[in-house]
């Protein structure tokens, strides 16, 4: 293959990068390239996602390819511009909430379920009094849930949608962003060959992280650390969390440690759903997933502790996947432990996890005692949470809830950006969870809005979205 002309080249088909194609091609005719160092949809195959051992593919079959994270994540759109990122900084609230709004039309165009969860301000309202009454706060938010097939199936459809618009490269990485002077002319990838655009878009996800650290440094960007999130997946009977799940789906719970003052958060629930493994890079964390249609018996969620690091440590990746490394050496993988087990501070043995009420989902794990692993401001902030949380939902604190560690959200560095989400570098654009601005299918999709919309304003194209320019091949209800 020979190097390539374009207009605008994107690096990352995740949702930021899908995103801003699916804008830029409505509203112009741009020459659009999409490049991503994993798999296409139908290729990529993770053993987790039908519940074997993970393979540790790389690129990691989970995270990288068209779709990116978003592909085979669990697909809840989050409704609120309270939760998901931090692209209110960037845009304000107003037009992050019309973004938002704007966005899920886009995924219902594509096939997103109609059902909404958070909507009946009644219960909702019950339910932050009692939660204010145990010390916790409830954040109500607006949830769609795709499901993870479900939401492989809208990713794809974006795909089938784009693919006679857009120039697709998979199994292609990135390695140089190609600058002259100040300005962005392209971007290299992997065999040397060379995509020349006017515009680049960096949309590379968590996976692509290091690597977007590695063209800061090379492009004298200036980064900002984020916090680092460390805790546990909690696995309780589905019906011990129905009176929040049947209304919120995704029970947005926060909680100060009376013992560090910390925040302490509840993360990513997953009613009826499964406890899976993922990888960041060589570490080994857990995570949870639930399908649309396939139920389990348990419901999982994270309870995490945020943690900023001020000077002079500067390294909150490195400490998050140390103790995830901790986490892999003494177990090989991932620690389950009963919570009755940890309490009476012994380890749990496969015995014990044998005749627990709670059956583990995630089936690899290996009996063990976390308090080898977490730092005892972690443990003991988590277990009081899960105290207050109790009086909440009576039975989350029994003996037989399960514990599985290590849960580490890592979030890349912050780059320095405009509004309009440009680097210093002129047209050279950074988006999405890689660039540290969004956490979120909702936020990273917003943010490739963002920036498509910029591009559409230099090159003199209109905003306004138009019945000629509407998707032709999927439902007309934006
Ligand atoms: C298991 C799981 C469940 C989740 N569930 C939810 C959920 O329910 N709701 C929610 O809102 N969020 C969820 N998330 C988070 C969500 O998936 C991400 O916030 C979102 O996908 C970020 O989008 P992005 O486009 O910024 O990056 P990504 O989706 O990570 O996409 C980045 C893409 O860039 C590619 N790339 C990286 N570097 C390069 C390079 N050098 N060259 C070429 N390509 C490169 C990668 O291969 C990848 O395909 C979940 C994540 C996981 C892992």
């Amino acid at each position: 293959m020979g190097d390539i002309e374009a207009d605008v080249v994107i690096i990352g088909c995740g949702p930021a990068g899908i995103f801003t194609a699916l804008e830029l091609t409505q509203k112009s005719d741009l020459r659009i390239v999409m490049v991503d160092k994993g798999p296409d949809i139908e290729k990529r195959i993770c053993f987790t996602r039908m519940g074997r051992e993970c393979a540790g593919c790389s690129p990691c079959a989970m995270l990288c390819g068209w779709g990116g994270a978003g592909a085979f994540s669990d697909g809840k759109l989050t409704l609120s511009a309270d939760v998901g990122g931090w692209l209110e900084n960037y845009v304000g609230r107003e037009e992050l909430l019309r973004l938002i709004d704007y966005i899920d039309k886009v995924y219902l165009a594509f096939g997103a379920p109609t059902t909404v969860f958070g909507t009946n301000t009644d219960v909702i309202e019950e339910l932050q009094r009692r939660a204010q009454l145990a010390g916790l706060k409830l954040i109500p938010v607006k949830i769609r849930h795709l499901g993870t097939e479900k939401c492989a199936d809208v990713i794809k459809a974006m795909r089938d949608y784009l693919s006679s618009r857009v120039r697709i490269l998979t199994e292609r990485q990135a390695t140089r962003v190609l600058v002259d002077g100040s300005v962005v002319t392209g971007v290299e990838l992997a065999g040397g060959i060379k995509v020349r655009a006017k515009y680049v878009v960096l949309a590379p996800g968590r996976s692509g992280a290091e690597w977007l650290k590695k063209i800061t440094k090379e492009l004298n960007l200036k980064a900002y650390n984020n916090p680092v999130d460390i805790g546990v997946r909690v696995e309780v009977p589905a019906p011990v969390m129905e009176p929040l799940t049947r209304y919120l789906y995704e029970p947005k719970l926060i909680y100060y440690s009376k013992c560090f003052d910390d925040q302490v958060r509840t993360f990513c629930f997953n009613p009826y759903g499964e406890v899976i493994t993922e990888f960041y890079e060589d570490v080994m964390t857990v995570n949870g997933h639930s399908f649309l249609n396939k139920k389990t018996k348990n419901t999982n969620f994270a309870i995490l502790v945020s943690t900023s690091f001020t000077e002079p440590f500067k390294e909150p990746i490195a400490y998050g996947k140390y103790i995830a490394r901790l986490a892999n050496l003494l177990s090989g993988g991932i620690i389950v432990q009963r919570l009755g087990d940890l309490e009476e501070g012994r380890r749990s043995t496969p015995e014990r996890i044998k005749r627990n009420i709670v059956e583990p989902t995630l089936k690899s794990a290996t009996p063990g005692d976390l308090s080898f692993v977490l730092p005892y401001r972690y443990l003991a902030n988590i277990l009081e949470m899960l105290q207050a949380m109790d009086k909440l939902t009576p039975g989350v604190y029994s003996r037989h809830t399960l514990l599985y560690g290590v849960e580490v959200k890592f979030y890349s560095s912050r780059l320095e950006l405009t509004k309009e989400l440009e680097t210093k570098v002129s047209n050279l654009y950074a988006i999405g969870d890689g660039a540290g601005i969004t956490r979120g299918l909702i936020q990273a999709s917003a943010s490739g809005v963002v920036v498509a919309r910029s591009i559409l304003q230099r090159e003199g194209f209109s905003l306004e979205l138009t019945s000629e320019n509407l998707p032709k091949n999927v439902p007309s209800n934006l």
